[in-house]
């Protein structure tokens, strides 16, 4: 736990976060719904293998991953709850290795159908899958409208089995439309399910809702939820914050290198975008979009200092942004400030950064880059 001693900056993942984040959404949805904790992208910035275990102890029962290696991932660091596999899979090697370890994948076509019931035939072994239906979203998934066709082709053949059928909400914005759409898309879910269970195809895991849904509609929970964004303490929509005690499991620290006073009229960094109009105190932290900062923020962030917001000013750099530290007296060489995460009772999350730079909180959580060494706690 030392080893932040000798770094200038890095990322804290708060696993005791993740838990309880999950065990609070797990409380959200009562008995009826599992929730599948969404561990993609290297666990969205956390460290999928950190995010896995945290949130198995807080109650999570299986794990959404976007690609076979990621799956393979969490098997080798031995876990061993159900992986599903969000992404597609094309090939019949890949398919040979969901089976070897364990993942089901997503169908979405006839012709994946087919390459699952073929293979897993060849290999004598019933194989799992999750069939996706595509209600709105327009990426993976059959047609709604052509599920059924899907369903009655599936309850002929022998070596697929289907545990699952999902969709994915396309709208999850705060708007009006995004309601609408939420429930055409849940009603055409609706429509496959009932020619499920008319082709007696019973006890799948039915799952629609994301982080979105999650927080906003208890209607949308059906047998589980995929949550990433939520479980990481993090939310999709600034009207969702602080509504369910989630507490952010990552932050980002950095150590103040230099600090010097200027007088006014002075230009800081690149192209001098900032001049100085008093005598100041800027700081020089040991940070910058070479390990994950948008350089969109340059002028628009603040950092975090013993319960202190100070304005970031001038443009990013690669390696290190400056701050206006004026009238800050205990700050010093070495200090450590926090750009993201909490720091005392203030907090600056995914959300507050994205929407300074026109992107969405997934995307900021992916962007650190491995130069920052996490440190997890
Ligand atoms: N389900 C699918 C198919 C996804 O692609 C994702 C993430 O993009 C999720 C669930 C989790 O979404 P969120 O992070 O909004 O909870």
């Amino acid at each position: 736990a030392a080893t932040h001693l000798r770094q200038r900056a890095w990322v804290e993942i708060d696993r005791a976060a993740i838990s309880s984040n999950t065990w609070n959404l797990r409380r959200l949805l009562g008995p009826k719904s599992q929730l599948m904790a969404v561990v993609k992208a290297d666990g969205y910035g956390h460290g999928a293998l950190n995010a896995a275990e945290a949130a198995q102890a807080g109650g999570a029962s299986g794990y959404g991953v976007a690609t076979l290696n990621e799956g393979i991932q969490l098997r080798e660091g031995g876990i061993k709850a159900p992986v599903l596999v969000l992404g597609s899979i094309t090939q019949p090697e890949e398919l040979r290795a969901c089976q070897d370890w364990k993942l089901m994948p997503t169908v979405s076509t006839m012709r994946e159908v087919l390459l699952c019931e073929s293979l897993a035939k060849w290999n004598g072994r019933i194989m799992p899958v999750h069939i996706k239906i595509d209600t709105g979203m327009t990426r993976l998934g059959v047609n709604w409208e052509e599920g059924i066709r899907i369903v009655k082709v599936l309850k002929e053949l022998n070596f697929i089995r289907t545990v699952g059928v999902y969709t994915h909400l396309a709208i999850t914005d705060k708007s009006s439309t995004a309601k609408k759409f939420t429930q055409i898309q849940k009603q055409r879910f609706l429509a496959v399910l009932n020619g499920l269970s008319q082709y007696q195809i019973e006890s799948v895991d039915r799952h629609l809702a994301n982080s979105a849904g999650t927080l906003s509609d208890n209607n949308l929970y059906f047998d589980m939820t995929r949550v990433g964004l939520a479980i990481y303490g993090q939310v999709p929509q600034s009207s969702l914050m602080q509504v369910y005690a989630l507490r952010p499991a990552l932050h980002v620290r950095a150590r103040i290198t230099l600090i010097r006073q200027v007088p006014g009229g002075v230009g800081i960094s690149y192209n001098h975008k900032y001049v100085t109009d008093r005598k100041s105190t800027i700081a020089v932290v040991s940070i910058g979009y070479g390990d994950g900062v948008p350089r969109l923020l340059s002028g628009k962030m603040e950092i975090l200092f013993k319960g202190k917001r100070l304005p970031q000013v001038g443009s990013i750099t690669m390696d290190q942004l400056m701050v206006d530290a004026t009238n800050v007296e205990d700050l010093r060489v070495g200090s450590v400030v926090t750009l993201l995460g909490t720091s005392g009772n203030q907090q600056i999350n995914a959300f507050d950064w994205s929407q300074k730079c026109n992107t969405i909180p997934w995307e900021i959580l992916c962007g650190f880059k491995d130069r920052l060494p996490r440190l997890v706690l």
